[in-house]
Protein backbone atom coordinates (compact mmCIF):
# COMPACT_ATOMS: atom_id res chain seq x y z
CA UNK A 1 0.00 0.00 0.00
CA UNK A 2 2.73 2.48 0.70
CA UNK A 3 3.77 2.26 -2.43
CA UNK A 4 0.26 2.77 -4.07
CA UNK A 5 0.05 6.11 -1.78
CA UNK A 6 3.44 7.12 -2.87
CA UNK A 7 1.97 7.33 -6.20
CA UNK A 8 -0.72 8.70 -5.48
CA UNK A 9 1.59 11.42 -3.80
CA UNK A 10 3.36 11.97 -7.25
CA UNK A 11 0.11 11.95 -8.96
CA UNK A 12 -1.12 14.81 -7.19
CA UNK A 13 1.91 16.86 -6.54
CA UNK A 14 1.97 20.28 -7.61
CA UNK A 15 -1.45 20.36 -8.82
CA UNK A 16 -1.84 23.19 -5.94
CA UNK A 17 -6.12 22.20 -5.60
CA UNK A 18 -7.76 19.27 -3.77
CA UNK A 19 -10.21 18.68 -6.69
CA UNK A 20 -13.20 16.67 -6.40
CA UNK A 21 -11.42 14.51 -9.33
CA UNK A 22 -8.23 14.31 -7.09
CA UNK A 23 -10.05 13.13 -4.23
CA UNK A 24 -11.94 10.38 -6.03
CA UNK A 25 -8.45 9.28 -7.51
CA UNK A 26 -6.85 8.99 -4.13
CA UNK A 27 -10.08 7.85 -2.29
CA UNK A 28 -10.48 4.84 -5.05
CA UNK A 29 -6.96 3.45 -3.55
CA UNK A 30 -7.80 3.99 -0.16
CA UNK A 31 -10.83 1.96 -0.85
CA UNK A 32 -8.72 -0.91 -2.20
CA UNK A 33 -6.97 -0.46 0.58
CA UNK A 34 -9.79 -1.04 3.09
CA UNK A 35 -11.55 -3.98 1.13
CA UNK A 36 -7.59 -5.65 1.67
CA UNK A 37 -7.85 -4.53 5.29
CA UNK A 38 -11.13 -6.97 5.45
CA UNK A 39 -12.99 -3.93 6.73
CA UNK A 40 -16.88 -4.65 5.09
CA UNK A 41 -18.03 -3.88 1.74
CA UNK A 42 -20.79 -1.76 3.19
CA UNK A 43 -18.67 -0.33 5.66
CA UNK A 44 -16.07 1.28 2.90
CA UNK A 45 -18.80 2.18 1.47
CA UNK A 46 -20.26 4.58 3.91
CA UNK A 47 -17.23 5.46 5.03
CA UNK A 48 -15.73 6.19 1.68
CA UNK A 49 -18.49 8.73 1.28
CA UNK A 50 -18.46 10.58 4.37
CA UNK A 51 -14.12 11.04 3.80
CA UNK A 52 -15.47 12.64 0.02
CA UNK A 53 -18.20 15.04 1.35
CA UNK A 54 -15.42 15.75 4.02
CA UNK A 55 -12.40 16.23 1.86
CA UNK A 56 -14.15 18.41 -1.40
CA UNK A 57 -15.39 20.80 0.47
CA UNK A 58 -12.00 21.34 2.29
CA UNK A 59 -9.65 24.41 1.75
CA UNK A 60 -7.06 23.44 0.12
CA UNK A 61 -3.22 24.56 2.00
CA UNK A 62 -0.54 25.25 -0.41
CA UNK A 63 2.07 23.66 1.02
CA UNK A 64 0.54 20.19 1.78
CA UNK A 65 0.21 17.75 -1.10
CA UNK A 66 -3.15 17.44 -2.30
CA UNK A 67 -2.34 13.41 -1.68
CA UNK A 68 -1.24 14.22 2.05
CA UNK A 69 -4.08 16.51 2.64
CA UNK A 70 -6.32 13.60 1.39
CA UNK A 71 -4.62 11.19 3.61
CA UNK A 72 -4.67 13.35 6.91
CA UNK A 73 -8.65 13.44 5.92
CA UNK A 74 -9.01 9.83 5.79
CA UNK A 75 -6.46 8.88 8.97
CA UNK A 76 -8.55 11.69 10.84
CA UNK A 77 -11.56 9.63 10.14
CA UNK A 78 -11.01 5.91 10.34
CA UNK A 79 -9.70 7.57 14.14
CA UNK A 80 -13.06 9.17 14.85
CA UNK A 81 -14.82 6.39 13.35
CA UNK A 82 -12.69 4.15 15.93
CA UNK A 83 -13.64 6.10 18.65
CA UNK A 84 -11.31 9.18 18.91
CA UNK A 85 -8.03 9.84 20.14
CA UNK A 86 -9.06 9.57 23.72
CA UNK A 87 -12.07 6.52 23.48
CA UNK A 88 -12.82 5.55 26.84
CA UNK A 89 -11.51 2.05 27.42
CA UNK A 90 -12.47 1.74 31.07
CA UNK A 91 -15.31 -1.27 32.32
CA UNK A 92 -18.03 -0.28 34.31
CA UNK A 93 -17.53 -2.28 37.21
CA UNK A 94 -18.44 -0.02 40.27
CA UNK A 95 -20.95 -1.97 42.50
CA UNK A 96 -19.63 -5.53 43.60
CA UNK A 97 -20.11 -8.20 42.24
CA UNK A 98 -19.77 -6.19 39.23
CA UNK A 99 -20.16 -8.39 36.38
CA UNK A 100 -18.82 -9.22 32.95
CA UNK A 101 -19.82 -11.56 30.63
CA UNK A 102 -17.91 -12.84 27.72
CA UNK A 103 -19.76 -13.54 24.24
CA UNK A 104 -18.29 -14.68 21.03
CA UNK A 105 -18.24 -17.51 18.33
CA UNK A 106 -16.34 -20.32 19.30
CA UNK A 107 -12.52 -19.95 19.17
CA UNK A 108 -12.67 -16.05 18.94
CA UNK A 109 -10.67 -16.05 22.18
CA UNK A 110 -13.22 -15.80 25.44
CA UNK A 111 -11.86 -17.79 27.14
CA UNK A 112 -8.27 -16.44 26.94
CA UNK A 113 -9.82 -12.94 27.33
CA UNK A 114 -11.47 -13.99 30.76
CA UNK A 115 -8.47 -15.07 31.84
CA UNK A 116 -6.14 -11.47 30.80
CA UNK A 117 -8.93 -9.64 32.01
CA UNK A 118 -8.86 -11.15 35.16
CA UNK A 119 -5.08 -10.77 35.44
CA UNK A 120 -5.54 -6.99 34.44
CA UNK A 121 -8.58 -6.27 37.13
CA UNK A 122 -6.16 -7.89 40.02
CA UNK A 123 -3.00 -6.42 39.31
CA UNK A 124 -3.89 -2.83 38.24
CA UNK A 125 -6.99 -1.91 39.93
CA UNK A 126 -6.70 -4.22 42.93
CA UNK A 127 -10.01 -6.09 42.37
CA UNK A 128 -10.71 -9.72 43.49
CA UNK A 129 -12.49 -11.57 40.99
CA UNK A 130 -13.91 -14.89 40.65
CA UNK A 131 -14.59 -16.08 36.85
CA UNK A 132 -17.23 -18.89 35.86
CA UNK A 133 -17.13 -20.97 33.11
CA UNK A 134 -19.97 -21.68 31.45
CA UNK A 135 -19.10 -24.11 28.92
CA UNK A 136 -20.87 -27.17 29.09
CA UNK A 137 -20.03 -28.30 25.81
CA UNK A 138 -16.48 -28.51 24.92
CA UNK A 139 -15.05 -31.11 27.65
CA UNK A 140 -12.07 -29.21 28.91
CA UNK A 141 -13.32 -25.57 28.49
CA UNK A 142 -13.89 -25.48 32.66
CA UNK A 143 -10.26 -26.25 33.27
CA UNK A 144 -9.24 -24.29 30.64
CA UNK A 145 -10.40 -21.10 32.85
CA UNK A 146 -9.23 -22.90 36.12
CA UNK A 147 -5.39 -23.37 34.75
CA UNK A 148 -5.95 -19.51 33.68
CA UNK A 149 -7.21 -18.71 37.42
CA UNK A 150 -4.11 -20.42 38.40
CA UNK A 151 -1.75 -18.55 36.02
CA UNK A 152 -3.02 -14.79 37.91
CA UNK A 153 -2.56 -14.68 41.69
CA UNK A 154 -4.12 -15.09 44.66
CA UNK A 155 -7.05 -12.72 44.22
CA UNK A 156 -8.24 -14.63 40.96
CA UNK A 157 -10.24 -17.93 41.72
CA UNK A 158 -12.10 -19.94 39.54
CA UNK A 159 -15.67 -21.47 40.21
CA UNK A 160 -15.63 -25.18 41.34
CA UNK A 161 -17.07 -27.70 38.95
CA UNK A 162 -20.16 -29.38 39.41
CA UNK A 163 -20.91 -31.91 36.60
CA UNK A 164 -24.05 -31.86 35.07
CA UNK A 165 -24.84 -28.27 35.91
CA UNK A 166 -27.02 -26.28 32.96
CA UNK A 167 -25.34 -22.63 32.35
CA UNK A 168 -28.05 -21.16 33.51
CA UNK A 169 -27.73 -22.91 36.84
CA UNK A 170 -23.94 -22.07 37.00
CA UNK A 171 -24.71 -18.24 36.44
CA UNK A 172 -26.84 -18.50 39.46
CA UNK A 173 -24.25 -19.63 41.55
CA UNK A 174 -21.60 -17.90 40.39
CA UNK A 175 -23.55 -15.16 41.33
CA UNK A 176 -24.43 -15.94 44.70
CA UNK A 177 -20.72 -17.64 45.71
CA UNK A 178 -19.68 -14.16 43.95
CA UNK A 179 -21.86 -12.33 46.65
CA UNK A 180 -21.49 -14.54 49.54
CA UNK A 181 -17.37 -14.44 49.39
CA UNK A 182 -17.19 -10.90 48.81
CA UNK A 183 -15.63 -10.96 45.02
CA UNK A 184 -15.12 -7.38 43.39
CA UNK A 185 -15.80 -8.77 40.21
CA UNK A 186 -17.04 -12.20 38.72
CA UNK A 187 -16.24 -12.43 35.05
CA UNK A 188 -19.40 -14.95 32.89
CA UNK A 189 -17.15 -16.80 30.10
CA UNK A 190 -20.08 -18.56 28.00
CA UNK A 191 -20.01 -21.13 25.18
CA UNK A 192 -19.65 -20.19 21.53
CA UNK A 193 -20.62 -21.63 18.36
CA UNK A 194 -18.25 -21.98 15.28
CA UNK A 195 -21.85 -20.56 13.70
CA UNK A 196 -24.43 -18.25 15.15
CA UNK A 197 -28.08 -20.73 15.75
CA UNK A 198 -30.64 -20.04 17.54
CA UNK A 199 -30.28 -21.99 20.64
CA UNK A 200 -27.12 -20.92 20.98
CA UNK A 201 -28.81 -17.21 20.73
CA UNK A 202 -31.15 -18.17 22.98
CA UNK A 203 -28.75 -19.62 25.73
CA UNK A 204 -26.30 -16.62 25.84
CA UNK A 205 -29.54 -13.79 26.05
CA UNK A 206 -31.22 -16.27 28.72
CA UNK A 207 -27.46 -15.95 30.77
CA UNK A 208 -27.57 -12.38 30.61
CA UNK A 209 -30.98 -11.77 32.04
CA UNK A 210 -29.87 -13.92 34.78
CA UNK A 211 -26.68 -12.34 35.23
CA UNK A 212 -27.61 -8.65 34.12
CA UNK A 213 -24.21 -7.64 33.29
CA UNK A 214 -22.68 -4.15 34.13
CA UNK A 215 -20.08 -5.02 30.74
CA UNK A 216 -21.29 -7.32 28.49
CA UNK A 217 -18.23 -8.12 25.64
CA UNK A 218 -18.15 -8.96 22.36
CA UNK A 219 -15.45 -10.86 21.59
CA UNK A 220 -14.50 -11.45 18.50
CA UNK A 221 -11.26 -12.47 16.41
CA UNK A 222 -9.45 -9.33 14.28
CA UNK A 223 -9.05 -11.86 12.00
CA UNK A 224 -12.65 -12.24 10.78
CA UNK A 225 -12.76 -9.93 7.98
CA UNK A 226 -15.59 -9.78 6.05
CA UNK A 227 -17.64 -12.14 8.73
CA UNK A 228 -17.36 -9.30 11.24
CA UNK A 229 -20.46 -7.69 10.08
CA UNK A 230 -22.76 -10.74 10.55
CA UNK A 231 -21.28 -11.61 13.84
CA UNK A 232 -21.53 -8.13 15.21
CA UNK A 233 -24.89 -7.09 13.85
CA UNK A 234 -26.31 -10.54 15.38
CA UNK A 235 -25.04 -10.63 18.54
CA UNK A 236 -25.89 -6.61 19.24
CA UNK A 237 -29.73 -7.53 18.34
CA UNK A 238 -29.68 -10.49 21.40
CA UNK A 239 -27.65 -9.07 23.93
CA UNK A 240 -26.99 -5.63 26.05
CA UNK A 241 -23.90 -5.33 24.82
CA UNK A 242 -21.73 -2.78 26.17
CA UNK A 243 -18.73 -3.05 24.14
CA UNK A 244 -15.99 -5.27 22.11
CA UNK A 245 -12.92 -6.94 22.30
CA UNK A 246 -10.99 -7.82 18.90
CA UNK A 247 -8.30 -10.67 19.98
CA UNK A 248 -5.27 -11.62 17.64
CA UNK A 249 -4.52 -8.31 16.90
CA UNK A 250 -0.59 -9.18 17.16
CA UNK A 251 -1.67 -11.60 13.71
CA UNK A 252 -1.20 -10.62 10.41
CA UNK A 253 -4.36 -9.08 9.88
CA UNK A 254 -4.36 -5.46 9.39
CA UNK A 255 -7.66 -5.52 11.31
CA UNK A 256 -10.36 -4.04 9.45
CA UNK A 257 -12.78 -5.67 11.91
CA UNK A 258 -12.38 -2.90 13.99
CA UNK A 259 -13.54 -0.98 11.56
CA UNK A 260 -16.58 -2.86 10.60
CA UNK A 261 -17.90 -4.16 14.17
CA UNK A 262 -17.80 -0.53 15.17
CA UNK A 263 -20.05 0.96 12.09
CA UNK A 264 -22.52 -1.89 12.61
CA UNK A 265 -23.13 -1.59 16.71
CA UNK A 266 -21.80 1.74 17.71
CA UNK A 267 -20.43 0.12 20.74
CA UNK A 268 -16.90 1.28 22.33
CA UNK A 269 -13.80 -1.14 21.27
CA UNK A 270 -12.17 -1.49 25.01
CA UNK A 271 -9.63 -3.96 24.25
CA UNK A 272 -6.96 -5.69 21.94
CA UNK A 273 -5.96 -9.06 22.16
CA UNK A 274 -1.91 -8.87 21.06
CA UNK A 275 -0.81 -12.35 22.17
CA UNK A 276 -1.52 -15.55 23.41
CA UNK A 277 -0.09 -15.39 26.92
CA UNK A 278 -1.96 -13.69 29.87
CA UNK A 279 -0.13 -10.23 29.84
CA UNK A 280 -1.18 -9.88 25.93
CA UNK A 281 -4.18 -7.37 26.19
CA UNK A 282 -3.88 -3.45 25.77
CA UNK A 283 -6.64 -0.88 26.04
CA UNK A 284 -7.54 0.04 22.41
CA UNK A 285 -6.05 2.35 20.76
CA UNK A 286 -7.75 3.85 17.71
CA UNK A 287 -4.85 5.70 16.55
CA UNK A 288 -2.77 2.65 16.35
CA UNK A 289 -5.34 0.47 14.96
CA UNK A 290 -6.28 3.58 12.49
CA UNK A 291 -2.49 3.24 10.82
CA UNK A 292 -2.28 -0.58 10.77
CA UNK A 293 -6.15 -0.83 9.07
CA UNK A 294 -3.90 2.04 6.28
CA UNK A 295 -1.74 -0.22 6.13
CA UNK A 296 1.11 2.32 6.46
CA UNK A 297 3.34 1.83 9.48
CA UNK A 298 4.51 5.71 9.29
CA UNK A 299 1.40 7.30 8.53
CA UNK A 300 1.16 9.05 12.00
CA UNK A 301 4.46 10.80 11.40
CA UNK A 302 3.89 11.85 8.03
CA UNK A 303 0.16 13.44 8.81
CA UNK A 304 1.59 15.04 11.79
CA UNK A 305 4.39 16.56 9.68
CA UNK A 306 1.30 17.42 7.32
CA UNK A 307 -0.48 19.13 10.24
CA UNK A 308 2.78 21.07 10.68
CA UNK A 309 3.01 21.91 7.42
CA UNK A 310 -0.72 23.52 7.58
CA UNK A 311 0.22 25.52 10.56
CA UNK A 312 3.70 26.87 8.69
CA UNK A 313 0.66 27.47 5.80
CA UNK A 314 -1.61 29.61 8.21
CA UNK A 315 1.24 31.39 9.68
CA UNK A 316 2.36 32.67 6.62
CA UNK A 317 -1.42 33.36 5.35
CA UNK A 318 -1.53 35.16 8.83
CA UNK A 319 2.06 37.41 7.39
CA UNK A 320 0.26 37.98 4.39
CA UNK A 321 -2.54 40.14 6.10
CA UNK A 322 -0.26 41.89 8.33
CA UNK A 323 1.48 43.40 5.90
CA UNK A 324 -1.60 44.93 4.94
CA UNK A 325 -2.39 45.83 8.69
CA UNK A 326 -5.47 44.30 8.75
CA UNK A 327 -4.61 42.69 12.49
CA UNK A 328 -7.41 41.82 14.04
CA UNK A 329 -8.91 40.32 16.98
CA UNK A 330 -9.63 36.91 15.02
CA UNK A 331 -6.37 37.05 13.81
CA UNK A 332 -5.57 37.55 17.53
CA UNK A 333 -7.19 34.17 18.26
CA UNK A 334 -5.50 32.12 16.05
CA UNK A 335 -2.19 33.77 17.34
CA UNK A 336 -3.29 32.02 20.84
CA UNK A 337 -4.24 28.66 19.03
CA UNK A 338 -1.41 28.58 17.40
CA UNK A 339 1.13 29.65 21.01
CA UNK A 340 -0.59 26.96 22.55
CA UNK A 341 -0.03 24.60 19.77
CA UNK A 342 3.42 25.42 19.49
CA UNK A 343 4.27 25.16 23.00
CA UNK A 344 3.49 28.70 24.71
CA UNK A 345 5.10 31.97 24.25
CA UNK A 346 8.52 29.92 23.44
CA UNK A 347 6.92 29.03 20.02
CA UNK A 348 5.48 31.72 17.33
CA UNK A 349 6.63 35.06 19.43
CA UNK A 350 9.48 33.83 20.63
CA UNK A 351 10.85 33.42 17.67
CA UNK A 352 10.51 36.75 15.69
CA UNK A 353 13.14 39.21 16.53
CA UNK A 354 10.91 42.13 16.89
CA UNK A 355 8.69 40.79 19.14
CA UNK A 356 10.34 40.87 21.63
CA UNK A 357 8.58 43.92 23.41
CA UNK A 358 5.36 42.02 22.98
CA UNK A 359 6.24 39.06 24.51
CA UNK A 360 7.68 40.90 27.04
CA UNK A 361 4.48 42.93 28.05
CA UNK A 362 2.72 39.34 27.45
CA UNK A 363 5.08 37.64 29.71
CA UNK A 364 4.39 40.03 32.40
CA UNK A 365 0.65 39.37 32.44
CA UNK A 366 1.29 35.76 33.12
CA UNK A 367 0.20 34.60 30.12
CA UNK A 368 0.18 30.92 30.27
CA UNK A 369 -1.66 28.29 28.35
CA UNK A 370 -4.17 28.54 30.92
CA UNK A 371 -4.60 32.40 30.62
CA UNK A 372 -4.27 31.74 26.29
CA UNK A 373 -7.89 29.67 26.56
CA UNK A 374 -9.55 32.55 28.94
CA UNK A 375 -8.90 35.05 26.39
CA UNK A 376 -9.73 32.67 23.49
CA UNK A 377 -12.80 32.43 25.00
CA UNK A 378 -13.35 35.95 25.40
CA UNK A 379 -12.59 36.99 22.10
CA UNK A 380 -15.17 34.09 20.96
CA UNK A 381 -17.71 35.35 22.63
CA UNK A 382 -17.58 38.07 21.04
CA UNK A 383 -19.62 39.11 17.63
CA UNK A 384 -17.59 38.45 14.29
CA UNK A 385 -18.72 42.34 13.51
CA UNK A 386 -16.47 42.75 17.08
CA UNK A 387 -13.75 40.83 15.94
CA UNK A 388 -12.73 42.08 13.39
CA UNK A 389 -13.71 45.99 14.03
CA UNK A 390 -12.45 46.30 18.14
CA UNK A 391 -13.40 49.91 18.01
CA UNK A 392 -16.73 49.06 18.63
CA UNK A 393 -16.78 47.60 21.58
CA UNK A 394 -18.53 50.46 24.02
CA UNK A 395 -19.06 49.94 27.69
CA UNK A 396 -22.17 47.84 27.19
CA UNK A 397 -20.54 45.47 24.26
CA UNK A 398 -17.81 45.05 26.78
CA UNK A 399 -20.37 44.00 29.99
CA UNK A 400 -22.01 41.44 27.22
CA UNK A 401 -18.59 39.73 26.65
CA UNK A 402 -17.64 39.67 30.00
CA UNK A 403 -20.54 37.99 31.24
CA UNK A 404 -20.51 35.65 28.18
CA UNK A 405 -17.16 34.37 28.57
CA UNK A 406 -18.01 34.44 32.55
CA UNK A 407 -15.33 36.78 33.58
CA UNK A 408 -15.06 39.93 34.29
CA UNK A 409 -15.07 43.45 32.48
CA UNK A 410 -11.28 44.15 33.61
CA UNK A 411 -9.97 41.28 31.71
CA UNK A 412 -12.01 41.86 28.36
CA UNK A 413 -10.28 45.19 28.68
CA UNK A 414 -6.72 43.47 29.08
CA UNK A 415 -7.21 41.57 25.89
CA UNK A 416 -8.50 44.93 24.24
CA UNK A 417 -5.19 46.20 25.04
CA UNK A 418 -3.05 43.38 24.40
CA UNK A 419 -4.64 43.29 20.85
CA UNK A 420 -3.85 47.14 20.86
CA UNK A 421 -0.16 46.56 21.58
CA UNK A 422 0.38 43.38 19.38
CA UNK A 423 -0.92 45.45 16.38
CA UNK A 424 0.88 48.62 17.08
CA UNK A 425 3.85 45.91 17.05
CA UNK A 426 2.80 44.47 13.95
CA UNK A 427 2.53 47.66 12.55
CA UNK A 428 6.27 48.90 13.03
CA UNK A 429 7.66 45.22 11.56
CA UNK A 430 5.26 46.20 8.47
CA UNK A 431 7.24 49.20 7.89
CA UNK A 432 10.69 47.63 8.36
CA UNK A 433 9.49 44.91 6.07
CA UNK A 434 10.78 41.08 5.88
CA UNK A 435 7.51 39.96 7.93
CA UNK A 436 7.48 36.95 5.79
CA UNK A 437 11.27 35.65 6.04
CA UNK A 438 10.76 36.02 9.41
CA UNK A 439 7.65 34.37 9.75
CA UNK A 440 9.27 31.75 7.20
CA UNK A 441 12.69 32.16 9.64
CA UNK A 442 10.29 30.56 12.77
CA UNK A 443 9.16 27.57 11.25
P1 LIG B 1 -12.96 -19.26 22.98
O1 LIG B 1 -13.43 -20.49 22.30
O2 LIG B 1 -13.68 -18.06 22.50
O3 LIG B 1 -12.99 -19.38 24.46
O4 LIG B 1 -11.44 -19.06 22.54
P2 LIG B 1 -10.10 -19.35 23.36
O5 LIG B 1 -9.93 -18.32 24.42
O6 LIG B 1 -10.08 -20.76 23.80
O7 LIG B 1 -8.99 -19.05 22.26
C1 LIG B 1 -8.84 -19.82 21.08
C2 LIG B 1 -7.38 -19.76 20.64
O8 LIG B 1 -7.03 -18.45 20.29
C3 LIG B 1 -6.41 -20.18 21.72
O9 LIG B 1 -5.42 -20.99 21.14
C4 LIG B 1 -5.82 -18.88 22.21
O10 LIG B 1 -4.50 -19.06 22.69
C5 LIG B 1 -5.85 -18.04 20.97
N1 LIG B 1 -5.92 -16.60 21.25
C6 LIG B 1 -6.85 -15.93 21.97
N2 LIG B 1 -6.60 -14.61 21.98
C7 LIG B 1 -5.49 -14.41 21.25
C8 LIG B 1 -4.71 -13.25 20.86
O11 LIG B 1 -5.01 -12.10 21.20
N3 LIG B 1 -3.62 -13.48 20.09
C9 LIG B 1 -3.26 -14.73 19.68
N4 LIG B 1 -2.18 -14.84 18.93
N5 LIG B 1 -3.96 -15.83 20.01
C10 LIG B 1 -5.06 -15.69 20.78
MG1 LIG C 1 -13.85 -20.84 25.65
Amino acid sequence: LSERLGGIFDGLTGRGALSEKDVNAALREIRVALLEADVALPVVKDFIDGVRNRAVGEEVIRSVKPGQQVIKIVYDALVDMLGGEEADTSLRIDSPPAIIMMAGLQGSGKTTTTGKLAKRLSEKDRKRVLLASLDTRRPAAMEQLAILADQCNENVSALPIIEGQLPADIARRALNAAKISGYDVLILDTAGRTTIDEQMMNEVAEIADIATPSETLLVADALTGQDAVETASRFHARLPLTGLVLTRMDGDGRGGAALSMRAVTGLPIKFMGVGEKLDGLDAFDAKRVAGRILGQGDIVSLVEKAAEQMDAEKAERMAEKLRKGEFDLEDMAEQFRQMQRMGGLGGLMGMLPGARKAKAAMESANLDDNVLKRQEAIILSMTRAERRKPAILNASRRKRIAAGAGVTVQEVNKVLKMHQQMAGMMKKMRTKGGMKNMMNMAQ
